[in-house]
């Protein structure tokens, strides 16, 4: 039977590109997606006060001002012997040698006579009348004098205090992500705790009827739910707080209930799967019953479907179910709205125009991301663009990020890498 003959169906044109964006839809660019998640989000967590020794990971919940200068007193910067400058003569200088020595934290106690010198150590204050310090490698010493080579310059070998930092200067800032320098710097400037706040706590919830827990026994037609470690291990990398809300077959009702749960548990919601418009896509049929779905539809690939809606006041990101679709989403989209609600503020992803090592025609009215690594200085891409193929997520080390337009590339033109680090 020919196509047509007899139930008056007429099978459409083939598609050759199932990303081609169909005619008459408004696609949303990345840039006004990303515009309009910053516009909408604010912080949602909690302030609290931790010590240094807690606070590693933390994001900052107001400035920090030094306490006290660094250093809190002028020192020696090298060990040797301190004298005043001014009262060096001309040529080579022997100097006679005051008992008792100036060592960090142990400090001489007196004035050193106009003339005289002193032994000193690394980080000893500078006592009273020494403001220069040779190097004792430079030095020949004996128990009364020592004797060196003229050209010291003055204030050779000290600090000065609050060189590094003055009390009262800012030195980090609200939204900063405190790593160990900057603990290092909280904790030399005199604070002993830090205004940071709560963790973001963020739901993971896989969908599909067709799911089963990793390890376990699987029928023929079920797969294993590889998003769920996924999204959970990124969201402990990017410091928030993971929620395992674990799986939900396709059942409205189930989900439903799920999401009540979640949104008690969880500040931001992260599902996969469900999120197009098929019978069995729940995710965007509930957020759009909600009615608080944004119907973006972005021009990415790989990336849509994605459903962006509220639940019981949870922001929720329903991402694609395909792995390499939603780690992307997740990376782009719902990693700077994270940071956001965090207390991080928006950041864009630090990128690098770096040679390329492929050959690439790109279409034109969408953003694409490929999966990419850096190998003697030019960008690699995974073999196959297909969005199924987990496999290449572990290859990569990061994101070729393609612009809108299109594009012909050619070995050796700079493309924008993002490593994975720079979303994190
Ligand atoms: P969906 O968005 O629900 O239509 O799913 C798109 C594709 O991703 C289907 O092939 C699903 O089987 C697959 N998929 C959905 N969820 C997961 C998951 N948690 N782990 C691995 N694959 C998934
Ligand atoms: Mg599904």
């Amino acid at each position: 039977m020919s196509a047509g003959t007899k139930t008056g169906l007429k099978p459409p044109p083939l598609r050759d590109d199932c990303f081609a964006l169909p005619a008459g839809v408004d696609w949303t660019p990345v840039e006004a997606a990303l515009a309009g998640l910053r516009a909408r989000l604010h912080t949602v967590v909690g302030q609290e006060s931790l010590p240094l020794s807690a606070a590693l990971g933390r994001v900052l919940a107001a400035d920090v001002v030094a306490e006290r200068s660094n250093p809190p007193l002028p020192n020696a910067a090298v060990d040797g012997y301190g004298f005043a400058y001014d009262a060096l003569g001309a040529g080579d200088q022997t100097l006679p040698l005051i008992k008792g020595r100036a060592a960090a934290g142990v400090p001489l106690g007196h004035a050193v006579p106009y003339g005289s010198a002193v032994r000193i150590l690394t980080g000893a204050a500078l006592p009273e009348g020494v403001d220069t310090v040779i190097l004792e490698e430079d030095v020949n010493a004996s128990a009364e004098a020592i004797a060196f080579r003229s050209g010291v310059k003055p204030r050779a070998n000290t600090r000065k205090a609050g060189e590094d930092v003055a009390a009262g200067d800012v030195i980090l800032r609200q939204g900063a992500r405190l790593g160990p320098a900057a603990l290092a710097l909280a904790a030399a400037t005199g604070l002993g705790a830090v205004d940071v706040f709560e963790p973001l706590r963020v739901g993971v919830l896989s969908t599909g009827d067709e799911l089963v827990e990793p390890g376990a026994v699987a029928g023929a037609a079920q797969i294993y739910d590889a998003n769920r470690v996924m999204l959970l291990g990124l969201v402990a990398e990017m410091g928030f707080s993971p929620v395992d809300l674990g799986r939900v077959g396709d059942n409205r009702a189930a989900l439903r209930q799920r999401l009540d749960e979640a949104a008690k548990q969880s500040d931001v919601i992260l599902t996969s799967g469900g999120a197009s418009n098929g019978d069995e896509d729940h995710m965007s049929a509930l957020l759009r019953a909600a009615g608080a779905m944004q119907e973006w539809r972005i021009a990415v690939k790989p990336g849509r479907p994605l459903a962006l809606g509220m639940w019981e006041g949870t922001p929720v990101f329903g991402l694609p179910g395909n792995p390499v679709a939603a780690l992307v989403c997740t990376l782009v989209f719902a990693r700077p709205a994270m940071g956001v609600l965090a207390g991080r503020g928006w950041a864009t992803p630090q990128g690098y125009l770096l040679p390329a090592g492929f050959e690439k025609a790109k279409k034109a009215g969408r953003r694409e991301y490929l999966r990419a690594r850096l190998r003697d200085g030019q960008v690699e891409v995974f073999a196959s663009e297909g969005s199924g193929r987990i496999s290449g997520l572990s290859w990569a080390e990061g994101l070729v990020e393609l612009p809108d337009a299109a594009l012909n590339i050619t070995r050796g033109d700079a493309v924008r890498y993002i490593p994975y680090a720079s979303f994190i």
